[in-house]
């Protein structure tokens, strides 16, 4: 397969004025293609376009804006396997999760195309009854999105499809790791008609000092990023700066708490989807998970069986479960989490090697993890599971929240019990006894340092969006 690897300016493929950087297969380190890097001309270039298209897009019908987001989602669905290739390729995920991927990313188009036309606004009577309070809603205004590589796909459409549908013109920022999967979304975007300006695509070198450099400009409003709680801290900075607004989908150190009357069918079957969708490599992957010591010995028992019965292998392999990890310096990552958590004293009951050349890491379980250790403090983005045992579900309570993040938790026990649990844990989202949260409809995004806003959902357009207080005079009668 040959990958589009330029940067996308004013409706046309550039080469960039940077020299070109690698995107490696993870599975076998070998170069699939050298994507263009863009210079601050190349960004700035990218800056004009968007805001040169402002205007006119914001004043596109937004039923024409609705059927090109839809043709998107048609383009996407009969092209799935297709694009399910260029995300194992680039990022290493398992087929599956890679098709799981495509689906759901372009489920936004389809969501989004349906909320562009229900925009809502508000009319009312001021309380002296002298004038009438218009509240319109119009686009924020040209927004730069910046994306990570664990779901290269499902981030950049969660993102382009609610600025579109709101009438903003954007600048996609992929991740250096995945830049094909955005390269591939974009081109969609151009097939389908989207004019030219709207959706820009680059990827600079060095990504810090210039993506500060495009928020700096005036014309751009605002800021969606979704990566590490450390890039975006910087990014909120400079937001600061030029007071633009900022949605931000930092990191995640999810809590699965495993109640004593927990359906244990149910709790495998949804803690193999909370840690193993994705290799585990997903902010939203279970990073702790808290047993009751009477379910303790059954849980781990059954764990290990599935884990034990996943294969790990290149994603173009289609009977593998797992696929590689984004690169070696990740892998060497996910190793060096596992091996200090041994050292310290937790045991390894499953996995804890790479049997494949390339960026694999087994599926790998750990007992005896002790709560406030660095694995169950860090994001470990990999295919591990680290099983915490308690007596007392207030401790459980206590341990989960005992984070600075909250983006995501999962209860697993008797419904009314895990509820009371779910509403006492600091989380933006809680899944009760279920593995899996995202869907387009609903409103996704964390608390604390997980976070700032909402993405997906009716939520997910109003970040795009802003309000506007039109008075007007209300005539009085007799
Ligand atoms: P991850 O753990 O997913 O690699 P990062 O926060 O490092 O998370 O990366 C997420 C996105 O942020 C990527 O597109 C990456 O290129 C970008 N990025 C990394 N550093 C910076 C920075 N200093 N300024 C702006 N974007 C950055």
């Amino acid at each position: 397969m040959t990958y589009l690897a330029d940067l996308f300016i004013d409706g046309e493929w550039r080469p960039g004025g940077g020299e070109r950087f690698d995107v490696i297969d993870p599975a076998d380190q070998t170069v699939i293609a050298r994507f263009a890097a863009a210079t601050e001309d190349d960004c700035m270039a990218a800056v004009d376009a968007a805001a040169n298209a402002q205007t006119r897009w914001a004043a596109t019908a937004p039923r024409e804006r609705s059927e090109l987001l839809r043709s998107a989602y048609e383009v996407l669905t009969e092209e799935v396997e297709q694009f399910a290739e260029i995300i194992v390729r680039e990022n290493g995920k398992s087929w599956s999760d890679a098709v799981g991927e495509a689906n759901y990313a372009k489920e936004f188009f389809r969501w989004f195309a349906e909320e562009a036309v229900r925009i809502p606004g508000d009319y009312r009577l001021s309380p002296a009854g002298d004038k009438r309070i218009v509240v319109d809603r119009q686009p924020i205004g040209v927004s730069l999105l910046i994306t990570p590589w664990n779901f290269p796909a499902a981030m950049a459409t969660r993102k382009l499809a609610p600025a579109l549908a709101a009438g903003c013109t954007t600048i996609l920022k992929p991740a250096r790791e995945t830049p094909l999967t955005a390269a591939y979304i974009v081109e969609v975007l151009r097939r389908v008609g989207v004019p030219s300006g709207v959706v820009n695509l680059v990827t600079p070198v060095p990504t810090g000092p210039l993506v500060a450099k495009m928020i700096n400009r005036p014309e751009v409003r605002k800021l969606s990023f979704t990566g590490s709680t450390e890039v975006g801290r910087d990014l909120l900075h400079a937001c600061a700066d030029s007071v633009v607004s900022a949605s931000m989908e930092l990191g995640g150190n999810a809590p699965l708490i495993v109640l004593p009357g927990a359906d244990m069918d149910v709790t495998i079957e949804g803690a193999m989807l909370a840690k193993m969708r994705n290799g585990g490599a997903a902010c939203t992957a279970a990073n702790r998970v808290y047993v009751h010591s009477s379910r303790h010995d059954e849980f781990v028992e059954r764990m290990t069986a599935e884990l034990a019965a996943l294969s790990v292998g290149p994603g173009l392999d289609r009977s593998r479960q797992v696929g590689a990890l984004v690169s070696i310096a990740e892998r060497d990552k996910v190793a060096e989490l596992v091996d200090t958590a041994v050292s310290e004293g937790a045991t390894l009951v499953h996995g804890g090697t790479s049997s494949e050349k390339g960026a694999f890491y087994d599926a790998t379980l750990l007992t005896g993890v002790r709560h406030g250790s660095r694995i169950t403090s860090t994001e470990i983005f990999g295919p591990v599971v680290t099983v915490v045992a308690y007596d007392d579900v207030d401790e459980a309570v206590r341990m989960a929240n005992d984070t600075i993040y909250g983006l995501m938790a999962y209860v697993f026990g008797e419904e009314r019990e895990a509820v009371a649990v779910a509403r006492r844990l600091e989380a933006g989202m809680v899944a009760v006894n279920r593995g899996v949260v995202s869907d387009p409809a609903a409103p996704f995004g964390g608390v604390k340092q997980s976070g700032l806003g909402r993405e997906g959902g009716s939520e997910g357009i109003l970040e795009f969006l802003e309000e506007k207080y039109i008075a007007l005079t209300e005539p009085r009668i007799g």
